[in-house]
């Protein structure tokens, strides 16, 4: 990667990082769920409202963090609201695929690009952790988080 491409990828996290889109706790979630990564300290609570079709109708998230963890939550609510359970589900194993540096796995092309930000990240294992916890607490959320 050159480095204009990796300095712009660090400005994309920043500005997730100090701008952090559909920041806050969501009144009408019908899922919600915490999530904690002990090696960096990070915290992300992941609100979710799903419809009948089990579609994200609404998606937020509150956290404190280093800035990988909560601009990685940033992103992934932009990726994940409207999609299905089966759409999100495919972003999420090509997120991971991404983070560790593997070809992701048929992922739609809008949403590798957005992705590719921290593609960087797979040369930092610690780092992995601090990007794939809001993803790991989504899916707490789906599969146990009901309110
Ligand atoms: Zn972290």
């Amino acid at each position: 990667m050159d480095n204009s491409l990796r300095e712009l990828y660090q400005e994309v996290i920043l500005d997730h990082s100090r701008h952090p889109r559909h920041y806050g706790a969501l009144e009408s979630a019908t899922h919600k769920a915490e999530g904690y990564n002990p090696l960096c300290g990070d915290r992300v609570t992941v609100y979710l409202k799903l419809d009948a079709g089990n579609r994200v109708a609404d998606i937020r998230f509150e956290g404190k963090g280093c800035a990988i963890s909560q601009a990685s939550a940033s992103l992934m609510t932009d990726l994940l609201l409207g999609k299905t359970a089966a759409e999100a589900d495919q972003l999420m194993t090509g997120f991971l695929h991404v983070v560790k540096g593997e070809p992701p796995s048929d992922l739609p092309e809008d949403a590798r690009n957005h992705m590719e930000v921290m593609a960087g990240l797979s040369a930092f294992p610690m780092r992995v952790k601090c990007a794939t916890l809001a993803w790991y607490t989504y899916k707490n959320a789906v599969e146990e988080g009901s309110q």
